[in-house]
């Protein structure tokens, strides 16, 4: 707040004719807001969607006559109608805060698609229901309208509007439903505890010292993106389209073992992609066509939208697992995307509260962990790529509004499990020291995250807190064409093995594969493999 104040002070000193507004989101400004409403501003942005305590410190801070308030009242970050009953009472109560206001979204519109009207394949009855950037600045004028009529609930707009809301949204299943109230404590503690399991696994699967593996996918090369463009055009059948992924899958199976991996893995050639393949398959999303988002870069998502109560209506991965496991001898994991990604990377319903949604998403998961199981599959990876992306922006929230549901969701997903079932999770970055009990309260088995462009720092700090899972933190980093070589890996493994027990310890690189090319990827997975097997040797002499 110091440094806000002295550069603020300095911007308003000089603004001269110019007015200034301060535009606040992603949340409230809680304990800054007496400091900034007594600096000379000319408005003040604040968001009322995310900024749960928005409203209370306008209440606390009196009435402002020269200044504006731009009241953020539409979401910008979710893809659903406004409420005008609600908005309507809350720019009531802050007229007699604020002289004067503007209506204005949350924050800006980058967080949601652009437009619904190219949407043809969603049919009316889901369409009246969302807003995307453009039906969103509809809104803002409709809202405009609304409240600059003496009687603002007489209006046909917010008539229509009011009468959507009042209508019931067809998105309950009893079942779901029921089985969440029926959940325990117990549900979500897997037993026996780590210490025992490890034992047990270590018994069960006689891996060598630092075993190989890889995160799950492999190239998606051109005839892999064809095959599946193709049966979504209709252009080959079913089981022409299953049969050629059977095909990558056998050689692939083939390649790992002629590598020499340890813990092998199917490759993902059915997958577009480790959200929507799920949501894709789950009862309770809606899909769109052209609502794409900015992920980073130039790189665009299209996330599905939570509709309804999630649940599973038929296996989703178990035929691709369980052929993929007839190849071989060795290991080979099922790979799964768990329940906090799979909301993080969706838009959410508002009815619900994002636990009960999370929670949801984990027994439909939980469902295909356990059928997993019973078909034969020994080891499964649920990856949670994106688990630290919804912290909330105060450390003082983190447990209370995220955590506290988030690493529960996970352990539901797994915790039914015989002991010997190992259980491995991918995380796709390696900034966790703040939350690092947190992740070894997943209570996985073990955990590969992406560290070899951090330069292993998380690495001591897993020693210093006596981290139990059994950890793979990548060795080299798939985000470059470059072959890691043998030396390379080694330095990086021996680096490792300063602060990580032999024991614990996997050897992987640092993501999935899916965006390499196979002239990088088996190459520098050889190296690894060798250079695993090296280290390997100097340990047991
Ligand atoms: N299993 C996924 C893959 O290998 C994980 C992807 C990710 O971490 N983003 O592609
Ligand atoms: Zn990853």
């Amino acid at each position: 707040m110091i440094l806000f104040t002295k550069l603020y002070d300095r911007i308003l000193s000089e603004k001269g004719k110019s007015r200034v507004l301060l535009q606040t989101y992603f949340g409230d400004i809680r304990d800054c807001y007496s400091k900034v409403i007594a600096m000379p501003f000319d408005g003040i942005g604040l968001d009322f969607v995310e900024g749960q305590k928005t409203l209370e410190i306008v209440k606390n801070f009196g009435f402002f006559e020269d200044k504006t308030l731009f009241a953020g009242i539409v979401n910008g970050k979710n893809i659903w109608r406004n409420n005008y009953s609600n908005t309507v009472n809350l720019i009531r109560e802050l007229g007699k805060y604020w002289k004067s206001v503007v209506l204005s979204t949350s924050c800006s519109l980058l967080h949601v698609p652009f437009t619904l009207k190219n949407e043809s394949n969603l049919s009316d009855a889901y369409k009246k229901h969302l807003a995307f950037a453009e039906e969103k600045l509809t809104e803002l004028s409709e809202l405009k309208r609304i409240l600059s009529n003496s009687d603002p609930e007489s209006t046909t707009e917010y008539r229509e509007n009011e009468k959507l809301f009042n209508e019931l949204r067809n998105c309950g299943n009893a079942n779901v439903q029921a089985a969440l109230s029926a959940l325990s404590q117990d549900d979500f503690i897997r037993h026996p505890d780590f210490e025992e399991r490890e034992k047990i696994q270590k018994a069960e699967f006689n891996l060598p010292l630092l075993p190989t593996t890889t995160i799950g996918s492999f190239p998606q090369t051109a005839d892999v993106k064809a095959n599946r463009s193709n049966y979504k055009k209709g252009k080959i059948s079913f089981e022409q389209y299953v049969a050629f992924n059977k095909g990558k899958i056998s050689e692939w199976i083939a390649l790992q073992e002629k590598i020499g991996l340890d813990v092998l893995v199917h490759g993902e050639f059915e997958r577009n992609d480790m959200v929507e393949y799920f949501g894709e398959n789950l009862d309770g999303f809606l899909f769109t066509e052209k609502a794409w988002v900015q992920s980073y870069g130039t790189r665009c998502v299209k996330p599905p939208i939570v509709w309804g109560d999630i649940s599973r209506s038929k296996p989703m991965t178990i035929d691709y697992s369980v052929y993929a496991q007839s190849l071989t001898s060795k290991y080979v994991k099922g790979m799964l995307t768990g329940p906090v990604t799979i909301l993080n990377w969706s838009f959410p319903r508002e009815d619900i509260s994002l636990k009960d949604c999370a929670f949801q998403i984990a027994l439909a998961i939980r469902d295909e962990v356990l059928d997993l199981e019973a078909s034969g599959i020994k080891v499964i990876q649920i990856d949670e790529a994106a688990l630290r992306e919804k912290l909330p922006l105060r450390k003082s929230d983190w447990h209370s509004e995220y955590l506290d549901w988030a690493i529960p969701a996970f352990r539901l997903v797994h915790s039914g499990v015989k002991p010997e079932t190992q259980i491995h999770t991918h995380m796709c970055y390696s900034e966790f020291a703040d939350i690092i009990k947190d992740i070894d309260d997943m209570d996985a088995d073990v955990i590969t995250f992406e560290a070899a462009r951090s330069d292993l720092s998380i690495v001591k700090t897993l020693k210093e807190c006596g981290f139990k899972t059994e950890v793979g933190p990548g060795v080299y980093d798939i985000h470059s064409p470059r072959i890691p070589s043998v030396s390379e890996i080694k330095e990086a493994l021996l680096k490792m093995l300063d602060e990580i027990p032999k024991e614990k310890l996997w050897v992987n690189p640092d993501c999935g594969l899916k965006t390499r090319g196979n002239e990088e990827t088996i190459p520098s997975l050889e190296n690894l493999v060798i250079a695993a097997k090296e280290i390997r040797k100097s340990l047991s002499v």
